[in-house]
């Protein structure tokens, strides 16, 4: 198998448009950013229409994130449908406004000369399903500030500290200053 990075010649995409599996055992694509539980695999469906490269396809894979609260890792499974245009970056220029302005709504990628690079679409789709927040489990009860304890799987003996505000605290200091 292949582990060179995976790209595709415009020349190579017939006009009945171009399967290409995905399998990426070692998670290569994305292993600067995070370790994979389980490979990357998928397929993905290349079709040219004018000088636009259409991909359709699904992908999955299963990620090994640290919690924002406990620091323990954990597993986050993605399973993500594809379905983007590539346009040449030529036309970047001339439409660059326009493209600015929609780029958030439609699925629109660029690629630089007669390359489609599939492993730069699969990394970014993938990049895409990590949450911004990162949470082992939704009531994560996260880590002691007092002895760092990771509270899901013990209490410790610490005064419970009350998750305040920052307002909450403040009004606490002006109502009570002699504490
Ligand atoms: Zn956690
Ligand atoms: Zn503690």
């Amino acid at each position: 198998m292949e582990k060179k990075v995976l790209k595709i010649s415009l020349d190579d995409i017939p006009p009945e448009g171009l399967e290409v599996p995905i399998e990426d055992r070692e998670g290569l694509v994305i292993k600067d950013c995070f370790p994979i539980k389980t490979p990357i695999i998928g397929r993905v469906f290349l079709q040219r229409w004018g000088p636009i490269v259409k991909i359709r396809g699904h992908i999955e894979t299963t990620l090994v994130l640290i919690c924002d609260r406990c620091t323990e890792n954990f597993y986050w499974p993605i399973s993500e449908n594809i379905d983007i245009e590539l346009h040449p970056i030529a036309s970047l220029k001339a439409v660059q406004e326009e493209v600015r302005l929609s780029k958030e709504d439609l699925d629109v990628s660029f690629f630089d000369g007669d390359l489609i690079e599939v492993d730069e679409v699969v990394r970014e789709q993938i990049l895409l399903a990590v949450p911004m927040r990162k949470l082992c489990r939704q009531d994560c009860k996260g880590l002691c500030p007092v002895c760092g304890q990771n509270l899901n799987k013990e209490t410790c003996a610490c005064k419970p500290l009350k998750q305040e505000s920052p307002f909450a605290i403040l009004k606490k200091l002006v109502v009570s200053p002699n504490k």
